[in-house]
């Protein structure tokens, strides 16, 4: 469930409203920062916290992160070849 905003972080960019697959976030029009309008509609993807480019998005029940992007392409498809 998406649970803050931090809003002197956000930059009120819209890249959360854009990926939300449930149409939960909208830029508020007298802030111009996110928020999230749709709460009980949230399906805990965690689109929005992890593209947010300020970080200032909190999903619970922990934040996720990126995998590590630390090995190659020819790499990553020698290990499915091996699989
Ligand atoms: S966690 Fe997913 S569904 Fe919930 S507000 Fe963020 S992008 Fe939308
Ligand atoms: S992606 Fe982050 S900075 Fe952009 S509007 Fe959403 S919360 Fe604000």
């Amino acid at each position: 469930m998406i649970k803050e905003f931090d809003q002197l972080l956000c930059i009120g960019c819209g890249v959360c409203e854009t990926v939300c697959p449930a149409d939960v976030i909208r830029i508020s029009t007298t802030t111009g920062k996110a928020i999230a309008a749709y709460k009980g509609d949230c399906w805990t993807c965690y689109n929005c916290e992890l593209d947010c480019p300020v970080g200032a998005i909190k999903v619970a029940p922990f934040r996720r992160h990126r995998p590590p992007m630390s090995f190659s392409l020819d790499e990553s498809l020698s290990m499915r070849v091996s699989q």
